[in-house]
């Protein structure tokens, strides 16, 4: 069924349509966090290898699945992130998947220089003590001067592939759901030179071929910054023109690149991971528009990536916010005019039950020939005092309300100084805002947010199996 065929104003279906696809006004969205860098140590409280706060992992998956986000596909970007994304989706069945690849941001390993085994590297780090260890953050730094080209070590190159090999071959493969993350990155040119980078994509691309042909055909999470005409090349190097002998499809996650880009990546079959990188700008944005609902999957690639109040798409967020209160302000004075209806009501009816009394009253008076005695009946006739009101309590004044935010935060939200539990921790970005990228999806593209949740959950089954 088209996904289209599911919107806010079709009519309102209590049950799944025939295709078990929810819909109707009882929508709850549902989604696949395509890109989550779960294994980032952030996420157990350590910053930069500091111990900023209890682990609370579990209450970040809490969150992610309080949201309707109940699929976490969660980065491999190095080999022990890999590793580390494994372990968790043993910790969450069900729950965490996991990719296994080389990030273009870690590919100096395939270097004659690199001093340490590719096995105990840190994600993307490009300092010699290995002071860094979270995986790489989105956004050049142009403060940081590029790699020189180091010369790529054949054996060790060659070490690293089967290396990769057996990872993805001894990993549980209902665990294990794609080939990845790779591709090129000549935004962050600082980690590894674009030579080198070409190259680790490069065999990596043999890798899912060779795995192919093994029998274990696996989709591919990529990575491409800056680089569309090199990665659109090596991609057909590997696979043909039409990308015909791809095994099982792709997604480039975190797109950024402009609507040309875009179109072509579509046309060639692969899809397109949006987040909160991808709705930075108003080109961002005009890119997103132009998005087939055919070929989107959305992400967060927390703890990266989040959308900001400086961001273009944050304006949409902004905008539904808007039109919510509105909706909710609207219910409210909807059910006040029927409360208001019913106590008329009930006055009424008081008052003519009151009038009836009264005339019954001066009838058999009269019969008994007694006169009244002047005393008025109970209620003269009129209605009762409707009950007060309470008064709400907003210390008397309206104007003292502490503002809401424009865009209302679903979680409390603390500095890692203040942690609390269930909090969210400012600044780390996590699964659980996955519906801001649905809702700015929406508002771009001026279509209900259930469109853009089916057609993305959907495509995401579609290439990466049903994650079960
Ligand atoms: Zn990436």
């Amino acid at each position: 069924m088209s996904s289209a065929a599911i919107s806010a104003s079709s009519p309102a279906l209590p049950s799944a349509s025939s295709d078990g696809v929810p819909s109707g006004s009882d929508y709850k969205p549902r989604y696949i966090d395509i890109g989550i860098n779960l294994a980032d140590p952030i996420f157990r409280g350590r910053y930069h290898r500091k111990q900023r706060h209890p682990d609370d992992l579990e209450g970040v998956v809490q969150r992610s699945r309080d949201v309707g986000c109940t699929k976490l596909i969660v980065t491999g970007s190095s080999f022990k992130s890999s590793r580390d994304a494994l372990k968790l989706a043993e910790q969450f069945p069900g729950t965490v998947f996991t990719t296994a690849g080389i990030h273009p941001c870690s590919s100096a390993i395939f270097e004659r220089k690199h001093k340490r085994h590719h096995e105990a590297d840190d994600a993307a780090s490009g300092d010699e003590d290995g002071a860094e260890e979270h995986t790489p953050a989105c956004g050049p730094d142009p403060t940081k001067p590029h790699a020189e080209d180091g010369d790529v070590d054949v054996a060790k190159s060659k070490q690293i592939i089967a290396d990769l090999r057996k990872l993805v071959e001894t990993a549980p493969s209902n665990a294990l759901v794609a080939l990845g993350e790779m591709g090129l990155d000549y935004d962050r040119l600082h980690y590894c030179s674009a030579s080198t980078q070409r190259h680790a994509f490069a065999e990596q691309l043999k890798l899912v071929a060779n795995l192919a042909e093994a029998g274990k055909p696996l989709p591919l999470f990529l990575h491409s910054r800056a680089c569309h005409e090199d990665f659109v090349r090596l991609m057909k190097d590997q696979f043909g023109p039409r990308l015909e002998t791809l095994p099982r499809g792709a997604v480039v996650h975190s797109f950024t690149g402009s609507i040309a880009e875009a179109e072509e990546l579509m046309d060639l079959g692969l899809h397109l991971g949006i987040n909160g990188c991808s709705l930075k700008t108003v080109e961002n944005c005009d890119v997103v528009k132009v998005i087939r609902l055919d070929r989107l999957m959305i992400e967060t690639d927390g703890p990266w990536c989040e959308v900001r109040p400086t961001h273009e798409g944050w304006k949409y967020l902004v905008k539904a916010a808007d039109a919510a209160r509105a909706k909710a302000q609207e219910a409210e004075e909807a059910q006040k005019a029927a409360e208001e209806a019913a106590r008329e009501a009930a006055r009424e009816a008081a008052a003519k039950e009151a009038a009836e009394k009264a005339a019954a009253a001066a009838a058999a008076a009269a019969a008994a020939g007694t006169p009244t005695d002047g005393g008025e009946p109970a209620s003269n006739g009129r209605p009762p005092r409707p009950p007060r009101q309470k008064k709400q309590n907003n210390n008397g004044n309206n104007n003292q309300k502490k503002k809401e935010p424009a865009v209302p935060d679903r979680f409390k939200v603390v500095k890692k100084e203040k942690w609390e539990e269930g909090a969210m921790v400012k600044g780390r970005n996590e699964p659980c805002t996955i519906e801001r990228i649905a809702t700015a999806i929406a508002g771009i593209k001026g279509i209900p947010v259930e469109e853009v949740c089916e057609a993305a959950w959907a495509n995401t089954v579609k290439v990466f199996g049903s994650l079960e």
